[in-house]
């Protein structure tokens, strides 16, 4: 199933208030053009992705309502099924989405659009086919022992249902090549499992918020969000893609914040006004 690129977006500061309109404008819009797997119940019931636990109003529940309240859904993650999503989450390591979702793309075109057809592709053949998102022989290598573990363990057909949240876990950081942040994706945007997925995005957001130079391990950021949230999965999946989209358009490496919609939340933002 083809994912269509995301938007060619220029990075950096927004200069002109032009481009901060319209920078305003297409973050406030979702991207229909993407395609959202999202996990039914254990049940195999379809999920609401507006219905989530209240947030309450600690420091990351604050971020959630106001960054809903501004821009809502943000449609993330992208992926037209359970196993394009975890695909996804191996391809972007290293690269930026752009590039994994056009080498998502690649592998469908080329008939490698499930764990099945992947492991029976020849390993060369399907290094090319990915060669231009990176670190391809190593990628290849993990989107192989996944396939392996996905299909032993029927992860299309509800066969991890009854596995813990944390042994499932437990399984997936088993997996070469397989670390936090792709097992935290994987459990959450293929699974439906609550948990924070931390990345380098939110971790800058945090120190800019908070005003505070400490930079937060991975474990310790997870945990902070895990205490004071609640643990739900839907609620953990949105404020995910509240924080990659919010960062990806408007907290950048040179943020905009005079078209931040958080923008009394922030501590730096506010020292810059
Ligand atoms: S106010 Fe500025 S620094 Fe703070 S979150 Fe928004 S864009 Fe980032």
């Amino acid at each position: 199933m083809a994912i269509p690129a995301l938007p060619n977006r220029k990075a950096g500061r927004v200069e002109t208030l032009r481009e901060a309109a319209r920078l305003k404008r297409e973050s406030m819009q979702p991207d229909l053009r993407r395609e959202r797997w999202i996990p039914p119940d254990k049940y195999g019931r379809p999920q609401d992705p507006t219905s989530w636990a209240t947030p309450g109003d600690g420091f990351w529940g604050r971020f959630f309502i106001n960054m809903w309240d501004a821009w809502g859904d943000p449609y993330w993650w992208p992926g037209a099924n359970a196993w394009e999503c975890a695909s996804g989450a191996i391809l972007v390591q290293n690269t930026t989405w752009n590039s994994a979702s056009k080498t998502i793309l690649s592998l469908c075109e080329a008939g490698y659009n499930d764990a099945e057809s992947l492991l029976a592709a020849p390993v060369e053949t399907v290094e090319q086919t990915i060669r231009s998102v990176g670190y391809y022989r190593a990628k290849t290598r993990k989107l192989r022992e996944l396939a392996a573990w996905w299909i032993a363990n029927s992860a299309d057909t509800g066969g991890v249902d009854d596995i813990s949240d944390d042994d499932l876990r437990a399984q997936l950081l088993n997996i070469w090549g397989i670390g936090p942040e792709t097992a935290d994706d994987i459990l959450v945007y293929c699974f439906g499992r609550p948990w924070f997925v931390v990345d380098a995005y939110a971790i800058r957001l945090r120190q800019r918020l908070t005003g505070s130079d400490l930079k937060l391990s991975y474990d310790q950021l997870q945990q902070e969000v895990h205490a004071e949230l609640p643990r739900d999965y839907m609620l953990l999946h949105q404020l995910h893609g509240l924080v990659d989209k919010l960062c990806g358009y408007v907290c950048q490496k040179k943020p905009s914040c005079e078209v931040c919609p958080i923008l009394e939340l922030c501590e730096y933002g506010k020292g810059r006004q």
